[in-house]
């Protein structure tokens, strides 16, 4: 009897190769540049108690309604799939009592994180993300510092095509005299609205603007930029003016911007890029001054982000028409006989010791076949050992860009194709 094929479920997917090498390259630019701005990593269980999401991201969040996956333990406990990085980071933070050390305490974190969502291009059930907290300041430059973090890893990374929309949203108080005008505009447009939105509008009045559905027929609803109390506003005004400063960043504005998770407070902001589909969001965040005392801690300022590693891979692939994603040089080396072999191994391992990549001699395969190949895998050089060379102690060099090769002694390979 033949047994079911064995596949991977439904939105998840296999990382290898090239995208495989991606992902450790951008894991790689991150933790460079968040060394440069202090911050140091904390790794979080993959799964934590159900409560600890549905009381950081609010319970109307799309995530926790419909997106988690549970599991109890044993019966004893349910348990869920982390959504996001944020809640398990500021449990972390709670739990070992850091807000009694004072000061700030700027971490980070990355792996995977699980939503049961509809799966389709950028958006799938188990995804990666590079987020960081920052916990402690409530001042601007915090909000500031982290969007040029995370642009600084865009670029490093290779992307060019993105800009950053920021908002605020405001706090609690001044998100009190907004509600109930916001709520009184929905009220006369309900007969447009979808069935979630209607749902929405009483809990959480600013998801609607949010929604993908409707947000565009409410265009003139009002805006929170509007209603910001004299703190937020100068906040804002200082978040923008931060910004401003550099001018190798796109910021743009975007007074519609609100986020879907519950817990952000003043400024939220979104990496989008041209470069993908739909799914134009390469990362978010936003500051969430409540949510250290939400989750049972000391009052305790903070802002933070989150990437989606899948997409920023996706956005750099279509972004540049090569796709090439090994960051060291690679050479191909070939032996034209037999007798060529051994001394082309050897010369493997020499450049290897050198830092070049070099994949494992393919003897006994066609010219012709292995140098396709070597352009295939984005090669730099092919490295040609046949008799002729094996008699003078040289290599032949083919440069695979230009095309061009010369003779060169064995022993000045290396000088002449770092030089
Ligand atoms: P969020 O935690 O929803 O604010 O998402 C932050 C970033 O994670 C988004 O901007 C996306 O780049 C990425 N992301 C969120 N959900 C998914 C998903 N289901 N699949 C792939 N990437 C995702």
């Amino acid at each position: 009897m033949s047994q079911p094929t064995l596949k991977a479920p439904k939105g998840t997917r296999d990382l290898f190769g090239a995208e495989a090498d991606s992902f450790h390259e951008l894991e790689e630019t991150a933790r460079r540049v968040f060394k440069l701005f202090h911050f140091s990593e904390v790794r979080t269980p993959l799964f934590e108690p159900v409560e600890l999401f549905s009381r950081s991201l609010g319970e109307t969040s799309d995530v926790v309604e419909k997106e988690m996956f549970t599991f109890s333990d044993r019966g004893e406990r349910v348990y869920a799939l982390r959504p996001e990085g944020t809640a398990g980071v500021v449990r972390y933070f709670v739990e070992n009592e850091l807000a009694k050390k004072g000061g700030i305490h700027r971490l980070f974190y990355m792996g995977p994180m699980f939503r049961g969502e509809r799966p389709q291009a950028g958006r799938y059930r188990q995804f990666w993300q590079i987020g960081s907290e920052f916990f402690g300041p409530s001042d601007a430059v915090a909000d500031a510092d982290t969007v040029l973090m995370v642009s600084m890893v865009l670029k490093k990374f290779g992307l060019t095509n993105f800009s950053v929309q920021v908002n605020s949203i405001g706090c609690k108080k001044c998100r009190a005299d907004y509600r109930p005008e916001l709520l009184k505009y929905l009220k006369s447009r309900e007969g447009d609205l979808s069935e979630e939105s209607r749902r929405r509008m009483n809990v959480n009045p600013l998801r609607v603007l949010d929604s993908k559905a409707d947000g565009p027929k409410l265009k003139d609803a009002p805006l929170m930029k509007d209603f910001l109390c004299v703190e937020c506003k100068a906040h804002h005004t200082l978040f923008l003016d931060l910004l401003s400063t550099s001018q190798s960043i796109k910021i743009e504005e975007n007074p519609r911007l609100v986020r879907g998770l519950d817990y952000y407070s003043r400024s939220v902001f979104e990496w989008v890029s041209p470069d993908l589909g739909a799914q134009s969001a390469l990362a978010a965040g936003g500051r969430y001054d409540d949510l250290v005392e939400q989750l049972g801690g000391p009052a305790t300022p903070a802002v933070g982000f989150a990437l989606g590693v899948d997409r920023v891979v996706a956005a750099r692939k279509s972004g540049s028409p090569e796709g090439k994603t090994s960051s060291s040089k690679t050479a191909m080396v070939i032996p034209l006989d037999d007798k060529a072999v051994v001394p082309a191994f050897q010369q493997s391992q020499k450049m290897r010791e050198a830092g070049l990549a070099v994949p494992t001699l393919n003897p006994g395969k066609k010219l012709k076949n292995q140098l396709s190949q070597a352009v295939d895998i984005g090669a730099n050089w092919a490295i040609l050992i046949g008799e002729d060379e094996l008699k003078t102690d040289q290599v032949t060099v083919k440069d695979l860009a230009t095309r061009d090769q010369k003779r060169v002694p064995s022993s000045d390979l290396l000088k002449h194709i770092n030089g």
